[in-house]
């Protein structure tokens, strides 16, 4: 069994969808799922649908065409034969989604936003499974809601692996198998969601469960870089990379591979192929289990727009366990996501993103016994295997307002 999985920028528009199906061509005749994203940015297409249902009615109607006439122009543009069955299938869940969009939300946003945002994927795999039959590749579409289950935490929801792992060996698979990423359900049969840019850890999950001899995420980039090349133009390809460093390189902020894709393939030592869509022929990024490979490239990782806020004690006391679980407890309030901590006698430092309406709730709850001083419109950098050389370049004319290094990564906060 091999698992492929598709994102968005893969099925942005009907010449990616052929480029795609060209691609599943040739591997037709082996044991194969196949995940696929929304199509192009439809998943924020759909957010604000979901706003409008839960918020605004008023905006529903205009934010619902807007999605209707994307997938209608790729739909026009696969299949010119108007009766073509894959018609039916699209407008069957638009009238699906028609249904919820009419009912009341439930008030419970996070619930109304998994019962809206699949339509998505459920979407762009009708599409792609006609244009596969179109084709004359034999597949079969199924609902990833009826295989992967789920705990009822909407948005971010926790496989039950030994359900979800039952439902996946129940099948057969006689003919490509053509599925969502992203959704799962309940145990009422209510769609969940596995948190944004999901679709990955979808595809790590049929493959853990299917115990497959790989699984292969497509991009339009030509593996894992060592830097995103909008910072760094010379990034270059990794080629190999063990699972501790990928696990690594995205708890850093990398953003390539979902962060819970990993974990299920190297309970099984199944490899994570990264490979470009664009030259299919290319070797990509292999990640497996041997870590020898790690230390050859250094990795770069910019976060921006971050703000690193210093918390010191108004009675001069030490920074120590109550003052610590305080802070924390305020900072797990707010819903920050800490990036950095460092602490010395007297105060506190931590990093994370700059927004605006968390930040002032900090604030607020912190000001009575603590003094807190910031400074904002910093970026945070991790370097992965680093030495001097690379990090007095990357220093060079910066602030740096702090720094952290361990054996393997040096981190600073810098403008
Ligand atoms: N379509 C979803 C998203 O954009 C899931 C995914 O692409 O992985 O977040
Ligand atoms: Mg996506």
């Amino acid at each position: 069994m091999k698992i492929f999985k598709f994102g968005g920028a893969s099925v942005k528009d009907a010449n990616s969808v052929r480029n795609l199906v060209n691609i599943i061509e040739q591997y037709k005749s082996e044991e194969l799922i196949v995940v696929v994203s929304a199509m192009g940015k439809m998943t924020n297409a759909f957010e604000w649908l979901i706003n409008s249902y839960c918020y605004s009615s008023d905006k529903i109607k205009a934010r619902l065409n807007t999605i209707v006439n994307f997938h209608n122009e790729i739909l026009w543009d696969l299949f010119p034969d108007k009766a073509n069955p894959a018609y039916v299938a699209v407008n069957e869940l638009f009238y699906q989604l028609q249904a919820v969009l009419e009912s009341s939300p439930t008030k419970n946003y996070d619930q109304d936003y998994d019962s809206i945002i699949g339509f998505g994927e459920l979407i762009s795999t009708t599409i792609v499974s006609h244009y596969l039959n179109e084709n004359n590749i034999l597949n079969t579409w199924m609902d990833a809601r009826n295989l992967i289950k789920t705990n009822s935490d909407f948005r971010q929801a926790t496989v039950d692996w030994s359900l979800t792992e039952q439902n996946i060996q129940k099948q057969k698979f006689d003919s490509v198998l053509i599925s969502q990423g992203f959704i799962g359900s309940d145990s009422d049969n209510r769609t969940t969601s596995l948190g944004r840019e999901g679709s990955d850890f979808t595809a790590a999950i049929f493959g853990y469960c299917t115990r497959a001899e790989s699984v292969t995420i497509w991009k339009d980039v030509a593996g894992v870089l060592n830097a995103d090349p909008k910072h760094f133009p010379d990034a270059t390809k990794i080629d190999k990379m063990s699972y501790r460093e990928a696990i690594e390189l995205s708890y850093y902020g990398a953003t390539v591979i979902h962060p819970k894709t990993i974990k299920p393939l190297e309970n099984k030592l199944i490899p994570l192929y990264v490979k470009s869509f664009i030259h299919p022929e290319k070797e990509g990024t292999v990640v497996q289990k041997s870590t020898s490979y790690d230390a050859l490239v250094p990795s770069y990782i910019f976060i921006e727009n971050q703000i690193l806020v210093s918390i010191s004690p108004k009675d001069f006391s030490f920074i120590a366990e109550d003052n610590l679980s305080f802070i924390f407890a305020k900072l797990a309030e707010t819903k920050i996501k800490v990036n950095l901590i460092q602490n010395s006698a007297l105060s506190f430092s931590v990093c994370f993103e700059n927004a605006e309406d968390k930040v002032q709730k900090l604030f607020s709850l912190l000001k009575g016994t603590f003094e807190v001083r910031y400074n904002d419109d910093v970026t945070l950098l991790t370097i992965r295997h680093y030495n001097e050389e690379i990090l007095s370049a990357m220093t060079a004319n910066k602030t740096v307002f702090l720094e952290q290094k361990s054996r393997n990564s040096a981190r600073f906060v810098l403008r």
